[in-house]
């Protein structure tokens, strides 16, 4: 059991995400953890553009060139990134509208990045950070050999991903299979791919109305890791549910049978009860 008490959390908001509310998420924070403080800020980047002369968003840039996947089949080391890409980095960190696309960044590497932004006052277990970024991020798998990208990742600070909730929990295999058939006939584009409304609701899109809610469990797990180093639960219906399929993340978020377990309702109880290291 961590022995310090958590006593704030900290949300840093993605601009880029309008469907995102963190006020609402720190409203529904509260309501779980009356004790605990919440703190909603801009995006975490925003500390970085106020404070930091052309020199150091420079370097900074290098650093998010480096910690790029240039290749998801083989694990990164060090590489000296191309100009081309840190200036890419750097027209990215000036301009909070800018959309870091199609890019899939190491998600320990960028973890250990943002680390470096968090106020030294603010770098100790009575703090919970938790990072919402539009960058997509991966971690290595050792079982297959490759990069494969992920929603969160739970540390110091935690960061979750709004692009990676839409891309990394795998849609239903209905779905793939007629992109495969359309693609053969030539057909790719966004509109047709909606098969006729088929798949409507059946997973999260860009800008989904639905984010809030589901992030709200995302919070749940980042706190719940903090609290007992375990973010997941086994129970498909527990919002602390480790999805892999966009269907599994709708139910555990949207439709399961009741927002938590027994389990981790009853742990939740206990805390709030004055049990443990709240
Ligand atoms: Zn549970």
């Amino acid at each position: 059991m961590v022995a310090a008490l958590l006593r704030c959390i900290h949300l840093y908001g993605e601009p880029l995400a309008p469907t995102l509310d963190l006020t609402q998420i720190a409203d529904y924070g509260r309501r779980l953890f009356p004790s605990l403080n919440f703190d909603v800020g801009d995006s975490i980047f925003g500390l970085l553009r106020s404070c930091a002369g052309d020199d150091v968003l420079i370097r900074w840039a290098e650093s998010f060139a480096i910690a790029k996947v240039r290749n998801p089949m083989r694990r990164g080391g060090d590489f000296q990134p191309l100009p081309g890409e840190i200036a890419y980095e750097r027209r990215r960190l000036a301009n909070p509208q800018s959309r870091a696309s199609g890019i899939l960044y190491d998600g320990y590497k960028l973890m250990a990045l943002l680390r470096e932004l968090i106020p030294t006052a603010e770098a100790d277990l009575g703090h919970l950070h938790i990072v919402f970024t539009n960058q997509l991020f991966g971690t290595w798998d050792e079982g297959d050999g490759r990069y494969h990208a992920r929603v969160s990742l739970y540390g110091f600070p935690t960061i979750i991903s709004t692009t990676g909730i839409v891309e990394a929990p795998a849609k239903p295999r209905e779905y793939y299979f007629l992109k495969q058939q359309y693609a053969l006939l030539g057909i790719d584009d966004a509109a047709a791919l909606n098969f006729g409304g088929r798949f409507q609701g059946r997973f999260l899109e860009y800008d989904d109305e639905r984010l809030t809610e589901v992030m709200k469990g995302y919070l749940m797990q980042s706190v719940f890791y903090q609290l007992t180093g375990d973010p997941f639960c086994q129970d498909k219906n527990c919002r602390l549910y480790n999805a892999h399929w966009q269907e599994e993340v709708l139910r555990a978020q949207l439709g399961g049978q009741y927002e938590f377990c027994p389990f981790h309702q009853q742990q939740l109880l206990d805390w709030r009860s004055g049990g443990g290291p709240i």
